[in-house]
């Protein structure tokens, strides 16, 4: 099969090419063909004549993509990433073309980043380290908290959720509450307790976001909701950008409400992160606010890359491709 690659970065040739060479049922019977540009309407054709494409987070695939893939004999979407929300999958069904992901890959690495945020935002990292490179020796705004003993909010506990409820409860000393549709028994082992979300946002220092976008989720951090959370709390969302309505959380910024902001993600950050604009004016005016604040610490969709992350997405999207082109079952299908 010959796959066509978008979004694709040093760090993906790297490790796919490294998969496929070292996969024996790919070596010589597949080949991925890489692009940089992310998949579009206006990149679409360089996809014609390939039997599949692999595609990252900020691709899209809506209907009339979809479409355009079709014509150009797209039998197969290989997703090299656990979230499917820029997929249209009734359209993807109603062509019969089967979309696979990575479901699982190190959530490790996302919990780490997310405790990272914390870490710095708590203990002022990014400032401590310009102002000593200034010879700087001054302490003054750098007082922070001890984790140990506060309260974390989990919103969301599968595999990242627990991962970050490892290291926080019984690595810290935090206590841990959970909210989450279907609570995750290995959670309440690492001391989540499990209560409503409205009781979550009240009762924690700390509110992290680990629930995936679905029509439920959306905005679930708005005006309201901030509303029930406890003055100068910190908020962390390394989920997807679409969790947070970006202007009601500027808006708690400005007034204290939230005292620290941490993020991974940006509900618009399709036309921004993974690409490097730093000799370009950012017309985005709601993220150019964002990055104003001295207690925002924004990261620009990192917290999967590690080397862990990205050996075990390109082994998977490799076996997802053999898989489909060998035995026509798909493990890793995403279901509407
Ligand atoms: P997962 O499917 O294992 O867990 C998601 C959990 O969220 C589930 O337990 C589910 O029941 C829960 N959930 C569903 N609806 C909810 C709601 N309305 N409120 C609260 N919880 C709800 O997924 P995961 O592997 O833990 O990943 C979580 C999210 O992290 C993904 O959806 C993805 O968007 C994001 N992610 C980000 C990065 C990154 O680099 N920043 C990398 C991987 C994943």
């Amino acid at each position: 099969m010959k796959i066509a690659v978008f979004s694709t970065r040093s760090y993906d040739r790297e490790f796919l090419s490294a998969a496929a060479g070292t996969t024996a049922s790919f070596t010589g019977t597949h080949t991925f063909f890489y692009h940089d540009v992310h998949l579009r309407p206006e990149t679409v054709l360089l996809a014609k004549g390939c039997d599949s494409i692999c595609a990252f987070v900020n691709d899209q695939l809506d209907g009339a993509v979809l479409a355009d893939l079709k014509r150009g004999g797209t039998r197969l979407v290989a997703l090299r990433c656990a979230g499917y929300n820029n997929v249209d999958l009734i359209t993807a069904k109603e062509l019969g073309i089967p979309v696979v992901r990575v479901p699982a890959y190190s959530p490790e690495a996302v919990a780490e980043h997310t405790v990272a945020l914390i870490l710095a935002l708590n203990r002022k990292i990014y400032r401590a380290y310009r102002q000593v490179r200034d010879g700087n020796f001054s302490l003054e705004g750098l007082v922070g908290f001890n984790l140990h003993g506060k309260t974390v909010g989990l919103i969301g506990t599968g595999r990242i959720g627990v991962a970050v409820a490892k290291i926080l409860g019984p690595g810290f000393g935090c206590k841990l509450l959970g909210y989450d549709p279907q609570p995750n028994p290995h959670c309440e082992s690492f001391g989540v307790h499990y209560t409503e979300l409205s009781a979550l946002l009240t009762n924690s220092d700390i509110v992290s976001l680990h629930a995936p976008l679905v029509p439920a989720t959306v905005h679930l951090i708005n005006e309201q909701t901030i509303s029930l959370m406890k003055d100068g709390v910190m908020l962390v969302n390394t989920s997807r950008g679409g969790l947070v309505e970006t202007t009601a959380v500027i808006d708690a910024v400005k007034t204290g409400k939230i005292g620290y902001l941490g993020l991974d993600v940006y509900e618009e950050e399709t036309e921004l992160f993974f690409d490097d604009f730093s000799l370009q004016v950012i017309s985005d005016d709601v993220f150019a606010r964002l990055l104003t604040f001295p207690n925002v610490v924004i990261t620009g969709h990192q917290a999967f890359l590690t080397n862990e992350a990205l050996q075990h997405i390109a082994q998977a999207t490799v076996e997802n491709i053999v898989e489909f082109a060998t035995t026509g079952t798909w493990r890793n299908q995403v279901r509407t």
